[in-house]
Order: structure tokens, then sequence, then C-alpha cells
């Protein structure tokens, strides 16, 4: 069987079109047609499928063989010979255009400034990731962004054409790997030269945007994370609403948020310093009230596992066994110390009587367990 014709070769803003059916046969998940010619973008190079119809039934997937025969994933049959129409998602066409051109731009702008060569590149349906061998800083992504997005604003046509092997050789084109025989070149003009397969937009301004969301030391290099176009655009709003909400909820402008999330967290901060000292003279001032003795057992509600601690060793300062149980009836987390006996025994007799768990040091432990405070309370007593 011959290579397929690929008709998003020559132009990725063909959508709809006729093809005839080569073959359709049964595979794992369904039916894999086969077409003289398709506009389907198979999956490669970091891109994911096209996806659309073919006589109205969905294509699921779409992969290239070897050979260069490009199958198509469908749930149901088409016949063999038949002529099909077929229908290409426009909008997630679109969508990738501005992804992968927009890549082709940054990609050979961190080359030319940093030297910086990709790779790695993945453009999924909602992500797209370039990975750099080069480490990068703040500024200098920024530096990035910026001229990428210059070469949007100068709407500059991208070329595509495949030269000889002659010319091949003396043009400085990036590639992720060694090519042989008919190679795609896509040129962006000022910006770059790549061999690719990939859809493209015709003009840079379709670009709309080139935005870095965030970036990363990743291999020794830099992993980026970029939208572009109606991708940025839509992530700048759910942002822009994001932080409206929060500027009002503070009564702040935008430009002082992160000054007034600081100021917050150092309240918060100063108020549990506040909070832990104040429960510290809660806890002596009730240790006070049960006076001193042998043991004691109490019932609390709404302590933190670290007040729940706090409080058990006050109390074992007063009594030779202090158990605190915390929480509602049926539920409780509790806490035993003492300083002269060994508290992981009275662990292990609460977890076996009440299916409990937990454990510790001989000074202290902690655990949770079932039972009623009225069980809970004799048992202590009896012990
Ligand atoms: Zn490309």
């Amino acid at each position: 069987m011959e290579p397929t014709k690929r008709i998003f070769d020559d132009s990725a803003y063909i959508t709809k079109f006729e093809a005839k059916v080569l073959s359709c046969s049964e595979c794992k998940n369904g039916f894999d047609a086969v077409l003289d010619s398709t506009a389907f973008f198979p999956e490669g190079g970091g891109q994911f499928p096209d996806k659309g119809t073919l006589n109205g039934i969905e294509v699921l997937d779409v992969q290239e063989d070897k050979e260069g025969i490009i199958h198509h994933f469908l749930p149901s049959a088409i016949s063999e010979g038949e002529k099909v129409s077929r229908k290409i998602n426009w909008q997630q066409r679109f969508d990738f255009m501005q992804q992968h051109s927009g890549e082709h731009i940054f990609s050979g702008l961190a080359n030319s400034n940093f030297g910086a060569t990709n790779v790695g590149f993945h453009l999924g349906y909602e992500e797209t990731t370039i990975d750099l061998d080069v480490p990068l800083s703040e500024e200098q992504v920024q530096k990035l962004e910026l001229l990428a997005n210059e070469a949007v604003y100068k709407n500059l046509p991208i070329q595509i054409t495949h030269p000889s092997q002659e010319e091949l050789e003396v043009l400085p084109y990036r590639s992720k790997k060694k090519l042989s025989g008919k190679i795609r070149i896509v040129t962006v003009p000022e910006y770059d030269i790549c061999a690719c397969c990939g859809t493209h937009v015709n003009k840079t301004g379709e670009i709309g945007i080139i935005k870095i969301t965030a970036f990363q030391n990743y291999k020794g290099g830099t992993r980026l994370f970029m939208l572009c176009g109606k991708r940025a655009f839509a992530d700048y709003q759910r942002k822009n609403s994001s932080v409206i909400k929060v500027t009002n909820s503070l009564s702040v402008k935008p430009e002082e948020l992160c000054f007034a999330v600081k100021r917050l967290e150092n309240e918060i901060t100063e108020h549990k310093i506040y909070e832990a000292a104040l429960k510290k003279e809660l806890f002596s001032l009730k240790a006070e009230k049960l006076g001193t003795g042998e043991k004691i057992c109490v019932f609390e509600k709404g302590m933190t596992p670290d007040e729940l601690r706090r409080y058990c060793l006050t109390l074992g300062e007063n009594f030779k066994i202090a158990a605190v149980f915390n929480g509602e009836e049926g539920n409780y987390k509790y806490a035993v110390s003492s300083k002269t006996e060994n508290c992981s025994a009275f662990a292990k007799a609460i977890n076996s009587e009440f299916s409990g768990r937990g454990g510790g040091k001989p000074e202290l432990v902690q655990g949770s367990c079932s039972g009623t405070s009225e069980e809970i309370r004799n048992f202590f007593n009896n012990l």
C-alpha cells in the first residue's frame, strides 16, 4: 500500500474534504480505516492527533505506521471503496496550530539567545511543555516571552518548504534527530528554521499570545509550560476573575495583592503564637482545678492532636497517670502520660479493649479508640 497522501502538509486550513476508503478492518477497540488521502494529523512529534468525523463517525485516534500509512480508528465500520466526507474539528486543529507555531518561535529564540536546544516537546489537549537543555532564570524566560510576542506583532508569514539535500546541508535548521529523505522545513523568518511535520498557522499574528505560565528545573535544563492564542486568553480570563475576587475580598489593588497576602500570613502566625500561649495558661488553670493524685481521666472536645498532647503532659505534672480523651462519644483520640509508669502498657490495654491504635514513648502515648466515656472511665478506674 502507498503512503497516505497528507493533505495537512500542504495546508493546515483544509478541514472538509472527500477521500476513498482503501481498507477498513476490525481491530482491538473498533475499526481501522485507511484512506487514499487524509487531513487528519496523526499523533507524532509530541503532538496529539486531530479530532473530527468520517462520514459522521467520530474519529477516536489517528496513528501513522512506519510505511507512512495513516490509520483512522473508528467505533464502527465504513465500506471499502466508498467515498467518505470528513470533517476535522477546526477549533482543536487551530488551537494546535497556535500552540505549535508559538513553540517554534520560542524555541528558536531560546536557541539564538541562550544556545538552548529543545530536547522535548509535548502538545496535549490542555497543556504544552517545552524542555530545554539549558537552565534559564526568570529574567531570561521573560526576555524570551517578550521577544516571542514581538514576532507575533510582526505578523510574519510562516513558510513550509521541502529543500533538496544540497540545500539542507547548508541550512542552519533545528531538528531533534538526524533526518534523511524528504524533509519538511518550517521557517519563521528572522526567528526559526526547524524540521517539523506538524500543523502551523500561515502568519504569526494568528498565534495571538505566547505566554509561559510556569517553568522549573528539569534534568539539568528547563521545563516550560506554555499557552498560546485562545488558551492563553482563556487562562488570562480565569486568572483575572480570580484576582478580582481576591482583591475585592481583601480590599486591595491587584498590585498590592502579594503584600496583602504576606501581611495576612504574618497576622495568622502572630495569632497562632498568641493562641498557643493562651491555651498553655488555660491548661495550667484546668489542671490546677483538678488538684493532684494517683490517676486522672478526663474527656474533652475540639482539641488538636498537639493540644491534646500538651494538656495531657500538664496533667501528668500533678498525677502519677494522666489520661485525656478528646472527641465524640465512641470515637476518641487519646493521650496518656506518666513520669513514673511505662505508658506503652496503657496504650496496649486501651487498644485491645476499645479496638484502638496508637503508641509512643514510655512517658507519653497517643492514639485513637472507640468506646463510650462511661466504659473508658470504668476501665481506667480498674487499671
Ligand atoms: Zn512544528
